[in-house]
């Protein structure tokens, strides 16, 4: 009889779970962006909401938890439940860089459902315009001249907007002042006001301002040009060889959401990677957009994991030390 029971109460169970993943989604659902508003996460975020909404005829609504280079806002993923109604974006520094820098509360790899990778790109050298620097070389010479007040905006310690600052002044054998924000967005914003010196920033947030005059834009930290900008030399060029940083950014949800779930998620998303108006866009901004075949869960994750093994043991020589 108890038996009986329980079977019955199990099969209950299941068929609200099927019904719960056959009318998904039947409200708003979140994407989480770790960082401020304005910035290049938030940036791609917005392109694809805009799309996925589309696909998924819910709304896709965009809400930027920052602080702490990104670990806020993917803890408060982690911890949402598992229903497909919270979605977070996040970077190579929010799923590699942080666990080597701050404790945290959850696993980047195990705590999460991987959806797609969905875009990745270099970051630019970029400075305030009235830097008398025409070009790396002399924007090298110039930070060593000035080496104890050249003010670099980041987006959190740990941020990749930091990890290549850092990468930078060790290379070159200077120390830099950093300034931590919540996020690339506001960090370059000051770049442009002229109350920040440098930034090293990803594509996506400094490329319009570069092209506007706002900014000056010195090299790309990759093997190759940005077809979106190839006027603009890659280190190996301009002579900082070897500082490649590529920032690839994808879409997770918290672990335990239905399977199901993350196969409706992950076909919106291919939808939107497959929509011209949309790779047009992303390609605007400096963004390479993954393969098919790695527009899978996972792919992302065999990414994720290598880029983990990879990285940690180089974060942590660096000695970050986490924000206060
Ligand atoms: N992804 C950050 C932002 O959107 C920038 C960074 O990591 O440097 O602001």
């Amino acid at each position: 009889m108890t038996k009986l029971l329980i079977a019955l109460a199990l099969a209950a169970g299941c068929s609200f779970g099927n019904a719960q993943t056959q009318t998904y989604p039947n409200r708003p659902i979140t994407l989480v962006v770790p960082f401020a508003a304005g910035g290049p996460t938030d940036t791609i975020a917005r392109i694809m909401a805009e799309r996925l909404r589309q696909s998924l005829g819910q709304t896709v609504v965009v809400e930027n938890t920052t602080g702490a280079a990104g670990t806020i806002g993917v803890a408060r993923v982690a911890r949402a439940a598992p229903d497909g109604y919270t979605i977070g974006i996040g970077h190579w520094s929010t799923h590699v860089v942080n666990p080597a820098i701050y404790p945290l509360q959850y696993d980047v790899l195990n705590d999460f459902e991987p959806i797609s990778l969905i875009a990745d790109n270099p970051q630019l050298v970029v400075s305030k315009t009235s830097i008398p620097a025409n070009n790396l070389q002399e924007l090298i010479a110039w930070v060593k001249q000035n080496q104890d007040k050249v003010s670099v905006g980041t987006a959190g310690a740990g941020a990749a907007s930091h990890i290549s600052g850092v990468y930078f002044q060790n290379t070159i054998g200077v120390k830099l002042q950093f300034i931590p924000y919540r996020g690339a967005g506001p960090a370059l914003q000051d770049v442009i006001g002229g109350q920040l010196d440098l930034m090293f920033d990803q594509a996506a947030n400094s490329l319009p301002h570069v092209r506007g005059g706002k900014l000056k834009a010195y090299a790309v930290t990759a093997k190759v040009r940005l077809p979106a900008a190839p006027e603009i030399p890659t280190v190996d060029e301009a002579g900082l060889p070897g500082l490649y940083i590529s920032i690839w950014h994808a879409l997770w949800v918290p672990k335990g959401t239905p399977k199901e779930i993350v196969t409706r998620l992950l076909a919106a998303t291919r939808e939107a990677l497959a929509d011209p108006t949309v790779r047009k866009r992303l390609a605007d901004l400096g963004q390479e957009i993954p393969s098919l075949e790695q527009q899978s869960p996972e792919a992302l994750r065999a990414h994720h994991k290598a880029e983990l093994d990879k990285w940690l043991p180089i974060i942590k020589a660096m000695g970050i030390k986490p924000e206060g």
